[in-house]
């Protein structure tokens, strides 16, 4: 296949492109480099298989091949960069969908779009089963991600009804790994970069709010499959293993050996506002229509995450 993958040069996108070229397809990552980087697909650039096209999705994209399949993770979804760039959020999920979803139509290409477990907003039921139809709050500071994705949810449904557009949709959970941004401002990233620098790890309020972390090797693996397989409707992809973020927190001081202490902040900005108490994917519906469920432990996949910034760190 000739795959395209929006958000190509960014830490999820770039983990999809390689298992796409080991698994012998081709690939084209377009990315806009806004949260992107050339560092994360550089190993790719000499293989015949792959090429890279700087482009922005909220603008008309024209690419000049007809591409099999489309993988749309072009995203902002980082709070924090979401919270810093709210209209190119609402953008990237609105226009960028639309024109993704006009690419994939053109070509007849199957596509798959990167939702996430944020449309489940605060959940009121948990763990999330892919029935929930979420508890969001359309004008909080977040939910210029939540509701773009939502949109870009209900924009793909339309697609597929209206058009008979082969459609998936992946509702994605916490993931982590190489080739996150040392900057990103989420939970893992800070505490990595926290703990090897010797600095307090900043758990926000009382750090009670639980997330699950599913490494990246198995979330694209998961995408990968949802692709190939034939179910229309959302699938829930990440890891069920639950923690609050202050256990999260004493894992990183573990894995990495730190003497960094943990320190108790209440954020005065909107960080934390509307920020989920819970979060844990039911994943029946994956392990079910796909055979997927994750590999790799936490202390698997942090060693490999820490491996990543101390070698970051070192460089920069
Ligand atoms: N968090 C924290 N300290 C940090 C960064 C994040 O306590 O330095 C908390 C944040 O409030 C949230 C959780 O960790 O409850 C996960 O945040 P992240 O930004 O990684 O992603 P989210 O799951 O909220 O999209």
């Amino acid at each position: 296949m000739l795959v395209l993958v929006t958000g190509g040069a960014g830490f999820i996108g770039s983990h999809l492109a390689d298992l796409l070229i080991a698994r012998g397809h081709q690939v084209i990552a377009l990315d806009n480099l806004i949260t992107g980087s050339e560092a994360n697909i550089a190993h790719l650039r000499g293989n015949a298989g792959f090429s890279f096209v700087r482009a922005d999705v909220t603008e008309k994209i024209t690419l000049g091949k007809k591409v099999d399949a489309v993988f749309h993770l072009a995203s902002l979804p980082s709070p924090v960069d979401y919270l810093e760039m709210p209209i190119k959020t609402m953008k990237v999920g609105s226009l960028g969908t639309l024109n993704t979803l006009g690419l994939a139509k053109s070509a007849g290409a199957r596509f798959l779009l990167a939702s996430t477990s944020e449309v489940y907003g605060n959940p009121l039921v948990h763990p999330q089963p892919e029935s929930y139809w979420g508890n969001v709050n359309p004008i909080g500071p977040r939910g210029v991600y939540d509701e773009s994705k939502r949109f870009s949810e209900a924009l793909t449904m339309a697609y597929h009804r209206a058009h008979g557009l082969q459609t998936r949709i992946a509702r994605i959970f916490n993931t982590y790994g190489p080739r996150m941004r040392l900057n990103d401002g989420r939970v893992v990233p800070n505490f990595v970069r926290q703990a090897l620098l010797g600095e307090p790890l900043t758990v926000y309020d009382d750090g009670s709010r639980t997330r699950s972390f599913c490494y990246v090797s198995d979330l694209v693996e998961g995408l990968y499959r949802l692709l190939m397989s034939e179910h229309v409707g959302p699938v829930n992809l990440g890891n069920p293993c639950e923690m609050t973020v202050l256990e999260f927190a004493r894992a990183v001081q573990a894995a990495t050996g730190s003497r960094s202490e943990i320190r108790f902040i209440v954020p005065q900005d909107a960080r934390t506002q509307d920020d989920p108490l819970t979060r844990q994917p039911d994943i029946t519906l994956a392990q079910s229509v796909l055979g997927w469920q994750p590999k790799v432990g936490l202390a698997e996949g942090l060693q490999h995450t820490i491996a990543w910034f101390r070698q970051q760190l070192s460089t920069c």
